[in-house]
């Protein structure tokens, strides 16, 4: 018998196949810059698959993708926002599940009745980084946070600047500066996305609930460190963290570890300022005292309790190589804790710690880059504070800020009621949960839009990479839940 709201598994599986050839990549993956020719030729795929489905388009200043249907009542909106765009050798999902979910919710919810307000699609572009060094561009220049003066100096690889990939592509980025999708039009904003952690399949459930946007503050420490030092400040790092995740919401990380002197070969592998390290390789002196067998025992201690593996190559010269193996991931998305963490650098530090000190070779000039996240600022920035007041023992400490974003403290709470309330009537599970990476909601959020999103699982946690991946019946889950509500939500 069909239920309310029965997905249609194979459309789903069509569409996600349909985009996932655009910049397909000959190594798996998809790559779709934004304003590149591939981002436009998702837009395209996007609006004819709109305008198949009765929707009215059009694109703003900016380039971003507007698919309207009006209702017979008068009244404002409700926008679903996503972004086609990807990273370089990015996923199929990232992005693409917010645009499936919402065009197939709509479609269910238009069934079931005739909706009393609009409904406005918004693809979003740019919202990846990769290309312009900075997120969530067609969101903040449609709600008024990026300025003409940002266009012209945010620049690519090639030096081209952004204002000239708006003004190129058709767009007029002398309109920046003002928000044009106003709080006037829209009554609600809902998103879905990949969780981009493990908390949704580490729980077995198929559709989260987001509670609030964690956003970073990032800081740059060095100082004369030795490898020990960096290996302290690395654990401290973590400590603090895991002390704040108690009571509070906060995650923390140290995901970049670089060495002035060049001696990159000391500690490898920890190369991203936004994701756990999943493979570090450090090498360790060998002298004729110490056998391998008394290494490895400790070695074998520190693995098994942290649920890492690692490997001890002995070299023909008088040193070793230790290669650590957890689990890369994305510091915003996972949480705390060893049953989440699986974090390669925390493990090779203790390891590097364990052992008498002559055994690491010796250098001066590390540096490391800390990424403190939380939906609270003040929280953050205490946090960040008990950081390097801890790394002030290694004196002296330089340490300069990278990064401040502002964060999302809580999302619409009676948005998230009608979700909750609304898959609990479908028998779908849920669970709240705040949202590690930034996303176009929050700048729904930070206009002043009621804001809310839905979260599925993504396997391993994996995203912006080829071997991302949701299962279907979860993605029909949050199309069930999304059309349920969209159904119940009144003004
Ligand atoms: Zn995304």
């Amino acid at each position: 018998m069909e239920t309310p709201f029965t997905p249609r598994e194979e459309a789903i599986r069509k569409y996600l196949g349909d985009i996932a050839s655009i910049g397909k990549n000959g190594t798996g993956g998809v790559t779709r810059l934004a304003f590149s020719p591939e981002e436009r030729q998702v837009h395209t795929y996007a609006r004819n698959l709109m305008n198949d489905r009765g929707y009215n388009i059009r694109t703003d200043a900016f380039g971003n993708l507007i698919a309207s249907k009006d209702s017979d009542q008068q009244g404002r909106k409700v926008m679903l926002g996503t972004h086609l765009d990807s990273v370089i050798r990015g996923g199929n999902y990232d992005g693409v599940v917010g645009f499936v979910v919402a065009i197939e919710a709509v479609d269910a919810a238009e069934k079931e009745r005739s909706l009393p307000y609009g409904i406005d699609i918004v693809i979003f572009r740019a919202e990846e980084s990769t290309r312009f060094n900075r997120g969530c561009l067609g969101s903040s220049a449609a709600f008024g946070f990026l300025s003409r003066d940002d266009a012209q100096k945010l620049e690519d690889n090639e030096h081209q600047t952004l204002e000239d990939a708006i003004n190129n592509s058709g767009g007029d980025s002398s309109k920046l500066g003002n928000a044009w999708l106003t709080t006037n039009e829209y009554m609600y904003y809902f998103e879905t996305h990949i969780e981009q952690a493990t908390v949704l399949e580490t729980e077995g459930i198929s559709v989260g609930i987001v509670t609030s946007i964690r956003a970073a503050e990032r800081m740059c420490l060095h100082g004369p460190y030795s490898l020990q030092t960096a290996a302290k400040i690395v654990l401290d790092v973590e400590k603090i963290g895991e002390k704040y995740a108690k009571t509070g919401d906060l995650v923390a990380t140290v995901g970049k570890i670089s060495s002035k002197d060049g001696n990159n070969k000391l500690i490898a592998g920890a190369d991203s300022i936004n994701t756990i390290p999943g493979t570090v390789t450090f090498t360790i002196n060998c002298l004729a005292d110490i056998t391998k067998k008394d290494i490895t025992k400790k070695y074998d201690t520190i693995a098994t309790r942290r649920g890492v593996t690692y490997k001890y190559i002995s070299n023909s010269q008088n040193f070793a190589t230790v290669s650590v193996s957890g689990a890369a991931g994305h510091s915003g998305g996972t949480p705390m804790g060893k049953v989440y963490r699986k974090d390669a650098l925390t493990a090779a530090s203790e390891m590097i710690l364990a052992i008498p000190s002559d055994l690491i070779p010796a250098s001066k000039n590390i540096i490391l880059y800390v990424d403190v996240r939380s939906n609270d600022v003040a929280y953050r920035s205490r946090a960040m504070g008990e950081i390097i007041e801890k790394a002030k023992q290694y004196p002296p400490l330089i340490s300069h800020l990278i990064e401040n974003s502002q964060p999302i403290k809580q999302l619409d709470e009676k948005l998230r009621t009608y979700l909750r309330d609304s898959a609990k009537e479908l028998g779908i599970c849920t669970i709240d949960l705040p949202s590690g990476a930034a996303h176009d909601a929050m700048k729904a959020a930070l206009y002043g839009i009621p804001t809310a999103m839905l979260f599925v699982p993504s396997r391993k946690g994996l995203s912006h990479c080829p071997d991302e991946y949701t299962p279907t019946n979860h993605i029909a889950d949050a199309i069930k839940v999304l059309a349920h509500t969209l159904c119940n939500l009144r003004g």
